[in-house]
C-alpha cells in the first residue's frame, strides 16, 4: 500500500493529480485551504475508485501551523488508512501573482515566498517524520522559471527557489532514498489567477501560438506525470526538473 498527501488538492492541477495518482494504487491525503466542498467531492471521486482519501484544510502560507498539521496527518493515517507513514508528498498548493516588477509589494513578495517557497522546504522538513524511506516529494514549480513573463517577477523568483531547494533536497533525502524532483507545468487552464488562461480568450491564444503543441495545457495534462514520479518507474530519477508545457516558448 501506498499513500500520498497532495497539497492544494482540491481543484486544478492538485485535483488531476490526486485523481491519477489513485488511478495508480496510491491512497490519497488531500489539503484545501477554504474549499472543503471541493476537497469532498474529490475525496468522493477518488473511493469511487476503490482507493482510500481524506481531505484536511492547510495553509501552507503559514509555517507556524505545520507540526499542528502533522499532528492532524498522523491522527487521519491512523483512523482512516491503517498507517503510520506515508510515501510521497507533492508540493503543489499555490496562488499566483501578475504585478509588475515595478508595482510588488513587500506583501506581494513575501505572500509569493511564503506560500511557494517557505512551504516547499518546511513542509517537506515537517513531513520528513511521517515519510517513509524510499519514497518521494514532488515540488510543483513553473515553466516561467525558463522564460520570463511580464508581472511573474515575484511568483517566478520563488519557483526558481523551489527548483534549487529540489536539487538540495534529492541530496539530503537520498541518504533514505527518497527521491526529490521537481514538475514545471506550462499555461493550464485552471482558477489559478483567476482563471485568466482558460477564460482570457486573447491571452489563451496567443500562448497557444507560442506553444509547440499549438495550445495551451489542461489540468489532464499534468497529472499523470506525478503519478510517474511517484512510480517505481521513475526510481532512478531524482534532483530532477520535468517541464509539461507543450513546449512552451522554445
Ligand atoms: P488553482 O487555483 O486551480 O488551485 C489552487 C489549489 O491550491 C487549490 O486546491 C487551493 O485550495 C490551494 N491553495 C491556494 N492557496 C493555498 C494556501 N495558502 N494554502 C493551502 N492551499 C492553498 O491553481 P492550479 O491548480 O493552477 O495551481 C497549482 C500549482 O501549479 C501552483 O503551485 C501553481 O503555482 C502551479 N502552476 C500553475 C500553472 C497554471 O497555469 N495553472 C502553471 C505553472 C504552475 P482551495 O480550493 O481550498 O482554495
Amino acid at each position: 500500500m501506498s499513500i500520498a498527501l497532495v497539497t492544494g488538492g482540491s481543484r486544478g492541477l492538485g485535483r488531476d493529480m490526486a485523481l491519477k495518482l489513485a488511478q495508480s494504487g496510491h491512497d490519497v491525503l488531500l489539503t484545501y485551504v477554504s474549499n472543503a466542498g471541493a476537497a469532498e467531492t474529490v475525496v468522493s471521486e477518488i473511493t469511487a475508485l476503490g482507493r482510500r482519501a481524506h481531505a484536511l484544510p492547510l495553509d501552507v502560507a503559514d509555517a507556524q501551523a505545520f507540526p499542528a498539521f502533522f499532528e492532524t496527518v498522523r491522527a487521519a493515517l491512523r483512523s482512516v488508512f491503517d498507517a503510520e507513514r506515508f510515501d510521497y508528498l507533492v508540493n503543489n498548493a499555490g496562488v499566483g501573482l501578475n504585478t509588475p516588477f515595478q508595482e510588488t509589494t513587500v506583501e506581494d513578495f513575501d505572500l509569493m515566498m511564503n506560500v511557494h517557497l517557505k512551504s516547499a522546504f518546511f513542509l517537506t522538513q515537517g513531513a520528513l517524520e511521517l515519510l517513509n524511506n524510499g519514497g518521494g516529494v514532488v515540488n510543483i514549480s513553473s515553466g516561467l522559471t525558463r522564460f520570463s513573463y511580464p508581472g511573474y517577477d515575484a511568483y517566478a523568483t520563488m519557483k526558481g527557489g523551489v527548483e534549487t531547494l529540489t536539487k538540495y533536497m534529492a541530496k539530503s533525502l537520498g541518504a533514505r532514498g527518497i527521491r526529490v524532483n521537481v514538475l514545471a507545468p506550462g499555461a493550464i487552464e485552471t482558477d489559478f489567477n483567476s482563471g485568466a488562461v482558460r477564460d482570457t480568450p486573447d491571452l489563451n491564444q496567443a500562448l497557444a501560438a507560442q506553444t509547440a503543441l499549438g495550445r495551451v495545457g489542461v489540468p489532464e495534462d499534468v497529472g499523470g506525470v506525478v503519478a510517474f514520479l511517484c512510480s517505481d518507474e521513475a526510481r532512478w530519477i531524482t534532483g530532477t526538473r520535468i517541464e509539461a508545457s507543450g513546449g512552451m516558448f522554445l
